[in-house]
């Protein structure tokens, strides 16, 4: 077996790659033992993920949406203890606690100054951080894209046409550049990618072909938009140009970025021409919407 990235001999490898991080909610898209090797796996998961979820805006969602890491462990966020007349402003980390049914805000002061001042009421206002996106043309996002990508593309073949086929996968050098691009940061200065909201942190959905209509929050999903170019006719064969977009939401963030090569442009045109609808949004999936009584059939539909 050899690995995606490096495609060196990978038989031996024992780590296990999450296509997302478990620290950004991930349990079920993982890939087998030796599909990325150890060597790989940690390059990821230290040079390019760890990184990413250091970022601020990574931070702020982690925390306000108790995503736990993969330790089980809150994020820590830091926030601002400050009095509207000015003077007083401390900056303190803060440990928001969830449990089943109550909502507990668990701050870990780090020094006894600060819970006196707040005792006093001499630091009466908090401020929580809110970063609400990425900013754009991120590097370490486009790396951490075309890994994902690449990765998807892996674990939708399945283990056991990737190992029947894995000489060919090997051999096929049409992935060459994304390949290299998320592995090194070669072939290119920089993969583009689109990113943009397609519904709010907290969204609740139903999905109506479930007969028990359970509504549920969606932390992360994923797929592929192949989008037709041209057709060429070779002799008796017809053939199909296009391109194969890899589209993935975080926390109701979507960004997509082409598997063959560094342009965006043919999914914003594809947007364009489809009212700006997110490939990732199912015809049989409803958003629910608190601000009308849309959310009532549905209650009554799951007793
Ligand atoms: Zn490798």
């Amino acid at each position: 077996m050899n690995c995606i990235f490096c495609q060196q001999d990978s038989s031996n490898s024992k780590s296990i790659e999450h296509i997302i991080p478990e620290s950004l909610g991930n349990k079920h898209h993982i890939l087998w033992k030796g599909a990325v090797c150890d060597k790989c796996n940690n390059y990821f998961a230290t040079k390019i993920e760890k990184e990413l979820l250091e970022q601020p805006y990574f931070v702020s969602t982690r925390q306000r949406n108790y995503i736990k890491s993969k330790k089980d462990k809150l994020v820590k966020d830091k926030i601002v203890f400050a009095h509207p007349q000015g003077g007083t402003k401390v900056e303190a980390s803060i440990n928001a606690v969830f449990e089943e049914g109550k909502s507990i805000l668990q701050m870990q002061f780090e020094n006894d100054e600060l819970f006196d001042k707040m005792l006093k009421g001499e630091v009466p206002e908090i401020y929580m951080p809110y970063i609400p996106m990425l900013e754009p043309n991120n590097y370490l996002m486009s790396r951490f894209l075309t890994k994902c990508a690449l990765e998807f593309f892996t674990f939708i073949m399945g283990k056991d046409n990737f190992l029947r086929f894995s000489s060919e996968v090997i051999e096929d050098k049409q992935f060459d550049p994304i390949r290299t691009y998320a592995r090194y940061g070669e072939r290119c200065n920089f993969w583009p990618y689109s990113q943009r909201r397609i519904y709010s942190e907290g969204s609740l959905f139903v999905d109506l072909k479930n007969r028990k209509k359970h509504i549920y929050q969606i932390i992360n999903e994923m797929d592929f938009l192949s989008i037709e170019i041209k057709r060429e006719k070779e002799g008796e064969n017809e053939i199909i140009l296009g391109e194969i977009y890899f589209v993935m939401a975080i926390m109701g963030i979507e960004y997509a970025i082409n598997l063959a090569g560094p342009n965006i442009e043919g999914y914003y045109e594809w947007l364009k021409t489809h009212n700006n609808i997110s490939p990732l949004r199912k015809e049989t999936e409803h958003q629910l919407d608190f601000n009308f009584p849309d959310l009532n059939p549905f209650i009554k539909m799951t007793e």
